[in-house]
């Protein structure tokens, strides 16, 4: 396949938009109650090498099965890019069915405080210990193997088109941005974020000219001053980082459990009124960058 300049480079769908804890309420079902996890495909030439999922949240159940049915095409790899290990973000991996295939292949990335291997490694194992759950990490099937900051880039070698960088950012624990470009198009993911009292310029800097932008928003802003210190942003700052970055595109997500489908569709039109081209995140929405 031959692009040119105006085809679309990225695929992005979403598989998990709520934050916090799944919810599945019948008040939630337009949005959706799982946790986050968002699908990246490169639509170029480099395509079918690589699944991209940016976090394993219980959104990753049904990826999972859209991969074995081949809706999602088979690849060599799986690359998972975790932003951080809170509950709402890692959940869904015992449940992902092709961790469980032995002819596959997952890369679990995380420069998450420049952490070894091992550490790694140990947060997903003592999350499936006997004692939470009855299959071990290391019984999966899958080879699942695990990547610091150091040995990503060597990994991600033979994908010499895309540019990945990232940077940590403020939550509880720390959580990590990132950033994809190909072919002139970058989106950016940066969720689980708390900026403080005024944008934080870095974040801004790291979300600048992004095609498209996926950002936290689960509160409001009477909600936010109570929430100081739990790691979110509000809708206004969200679209205020994709005003002061020059996004092209703005898609809210990581919704709060306590906001239901009526609530999330009044807070969207709202939020269009001052950036017409955003959208919240709704579980099965594709976008095309
Ligand atoms: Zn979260
Ligand atoms: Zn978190």
């Amino acid at each position: 396949m031959t692009i040119s300049q105006n085809d679309p480079v990225w695929h992005v769908k979403f598989y998990g938009v709520r934050g916090s804890t799944p919810v599945c309420d019948p008040g939630f079902q337009r949005f959706g109650g799982n946790t986050t996890c968002i699908y990246v495909d490169l639509l170029t030439n480099d395509r079918s090498k690589l699944i991209g999922i940016i976090d394993a949240g219980t959104g990753i159940r049904k990826l999972g099965k859209e991969i074995m049915k081949g809706t999602i095409p088979k690849t060599d790899h799986i690359m998972l890019a975790m932003t951080h290990f809170h509950w709402d973000h890692i959940q869904g991996l015992p449940f992902f069915d092709p961790a469980y295939e032995p002819d596959t292949k997952i890369a679990i990335f995380s420069p998450h405080h420049q952490m070894q291997k091992d550490e790694l490694r140990g947060i997903f194992e003592r999350h499936m210990q006997e004692d939470y759950f009855p299959v071990q990490l290391s019984a999966m099937g899958s080879e699942i193997r695990f990547f610091t900051e150091e040995e990503y880039s060597s990994y991600l070698s033979f994908e010499r088109s895309i540019e990945f960088t990232h940077r940590m950012h403020n939550h509880p624990g720390g959580a990590c941005s990132y950033r994809l470009s190909a072919n002139g198009k970058s989106l950016v993911v940066c969720t689980d974020l708390e900026h403080g009292e005024e944008l934080d310029p870095e974040v801004v800097a790291f979300c600048k000219d992004a095609d498209l932008l996926i950002h936290d928003a689960q509160y409001t802003d009477e909600e936010l001053p109570s929430h100081r210190g739990w790691g979110h942003s509000s809708y206004s700052q969200a679209i205020a980082c994709a005003e002061q970055a020059g996004a092209k595109q703005l898609v809210l997500t990581h919704h709060d459990p306590n906001h239901d489908d009526d609530f999330l569709e009044h807070m969207e039109t709202q939020c269009k009124l001052r950036f017409p081209r955003c959208v919240m995140a709704r579980e099965g929405m594709e976008i095309m960058v």
